[in-house]
């Protein structure tokens, strides 16, 4: 089960939504469609409510394709609730929470040996994809900053390495991300946008690399 469907079903819970569907999405622009109402989408702020299933198909900030797109993201669509201090305070526990539970099975997961070799090669990559990104993220933009003078990103590849994705170890399968978009590619919730990606001297993606994922998103 997705990580993000665990947190909007606490949300719901835990704010008394009282939704009978309900998705969260930290960036607010892509969700699974709702399927009961009322439906609520959430993001890192707040949520939209959809009493009838007239209100969701209608609503023209929507664009209901294989995924739902909201192209401003839910904090522009009229009727959006911010959270309270205290509300957003809880909702950062629900989510932090959530991340080490997570953590601890991908620990137990990715225990496998790999070869030296490559692992040189690829961090030799992933450090000058970093430098050459200013450890911004490709995805939504953020640069998360560690010290007065320090920035984290990490280093994501398009197509994934290994069994049964085999996606090579080159710069044009690989993006610098955040650790939140970083996490949401790994679950395959959301699309890539090639368009918003950006490609610079030295870093340029290739868009086969995107089409596979965008025809992998669950
Ligand atoms: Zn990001």
């Amino acid at each position: 089960m997705a990580t993000t469907r665990r947190i909007a079903r606490r949300i719901n819970e835990v704010f008394n939504l009282n939704a009978n569907h309900i998705y969260y999405f930290y960036l607010g622009n892509w969700y699974h469609h709702l399927r009961d109402f009322p439906g609520i989408l959430v993001d890192s702020n707040g949520y939209v409510c959809f009493n009838t299933i007239n209100d969701y198909e209608t609503s023209p900030y929507l664009q209901h394709g294989v995924r739902l797109h909201v192209r401003g993201g839910i904090s522009s669509m009229p009727g959006y609730i911010q959270f309270t201090e205290e509300q957003l305070y809880i909702l950062n526990q629900i989510v932090v929470n959530d991340v080490i539970a997570q953590e601890q099975i991908n620990d137990q997961a990715e225990r496998r040996p790999r070869n030296i070799d490559s692992i040189v090669r690829n961090s030799v990559l992933v450090r000058e994809i970093k430098e050459l990104r200013d450890n911004t993220c490709q995805i939504c933009g953020s640069r998360l900053q560690i010290g007065p003078n320090s920035f984290y990103s990490e280093v994501h590849h398009i197509r994934p390495l290994g069994n049964p994705h085999n996606g090579p170890d080159i710069t044009s399968n690989m993006l610098c991300v955040c650790p939140n978009c970083h996490k949401t590619l790994d679950y395959g919730f959301v699309e890539i946008d090639f368009e918003s990606i950006q490609n610079i001297a030295g870093h340029i993606i290739d868009a086969q690399y995107v089409e596979y994922h965008n025809g992998n998103v669950d």
